[in-house]
């Protein structure tokens, strides 16, 4: 099949450029997209991810390539309900504590529900972030949530900042690879932690004819169809092919500080990483 511009002989500046237009194309339908390209089962993979996060009230996330906001609702949930898990159990033994204690409880949890957790969403593209606090606002999330637009190649965060660095189905799209794993390690905390979740190919013979089939025939028609744009879709179908296959992907990931942890599932790589001890 014909390559698409994204792929085509060009310097990384204008490969950057390429990039970005596609996603300032497909942000409006973004989410829509993801569920009909993918069935629903990117909210699965997305779910598995955050929990394999297990964040503990008062963790601060940075969620690069972030988009639309998915890793990020999701880890406000998951603190939030941690968080009244452990006034439960606090509960369950009251016999233990006194009316004061039971309502300071209350009032923390209440004044606090997130436990000082924030996650940042940051993502390269004006029109992706957008689309995320339209979003946000509508599902009402607003407590410990921020969006700050920045390259993953060169993050606008100090050194040593965060406990958890995500990228979920970003890092096929960064330019240079390299760089955003260095700046995923400066901007981490010593004993900080990096995940990545990404497509990779499916290693099936029989799944893999149908995946083609499906990623070259159906995804840019869906494309065109929901979002009236083929040359996008194309560009997510091509980006995936390009993304090495998930042995080699994982070396992708070892540097000094990470030995990578690799969990994988038909086409997906999720990659886990303990940053500088
Ligand atoms: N993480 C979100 C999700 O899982 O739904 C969005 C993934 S979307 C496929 C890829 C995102 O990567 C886009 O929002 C795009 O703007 C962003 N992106 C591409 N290159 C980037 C870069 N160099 N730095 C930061 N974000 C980038």
């Amino acid at each position: 099949p014909e390559t698409h511009f994204g792929f085509q002989n060009v310097s990384e500046a204008e490969r950057r450029e390429k990039i970005y237009q596609v996603f300032e194309n497909v942000a409006e339908k973004y989410d829509v997209m993801n569920d009909s390209m993918s069935l629903g089962i990117h909210r699965v993979w997305k779910d598995i991810l955050v929990h394999k996060m297990n964040p503990s009230p008062g963790t601060l996330l940075v969620d690069v390539a972030g988009g639309t906001g998915d890793i990020a609702f999701r880890f406000l949930n998951y603190v939030r309900s941690v968080r009244e898990r452990q006034l439960q159990q606090k509960l369950r033994h009251h016999q233990n504590l006194s009316w004061q204690e039971i309502s300071k409880s209350y009032q923390e949890e209440k004044s606090n529900p997130l436990g000082d957790s924030q996650v940042v969403v940051c993502d390269i593209n004006k029109e992706m972030l957008k689309a995320g606090k339209k979003r946000a606002q509508h599902l009402g999330y607003s407590e410990g949530l921020s969006w700050v637009l920045g390259n993953a190649e060169e993050l606008p965060f100090d050194d040593d900042k965060f406990d958890v660095y995500t990228i979920a189905f970003g890092i096929r799209n960064v330019t240079r690879i390299d760089l955003a794993l260095q700046e995923a390690y400066r901007v981490l905390k010593p004993g900080g932690r990096f995940l990545c979740l990404e497509f990779s190919h499916v290693s099936n013979p029989l799944l893999s004819r149908l995946y083609d089939l499906y990623s070259f025939q159906v995804i840019p028609v869906l494309g065109e169809v929901i979002a009236g744009d083929w040359k996008s879709y194309q560009y997510l179908v091509e980006s995936i092919r390009r993304f090495p296959p998930q042995e080699p992907a994982m070396r992708l990931f070892e540097t000094r500080q990470c030995k990578p942890s690799m969990s994988r599932t038909f086409q997906l790589v999720a990659v886990c990483c303990s940053a500088r001890p």
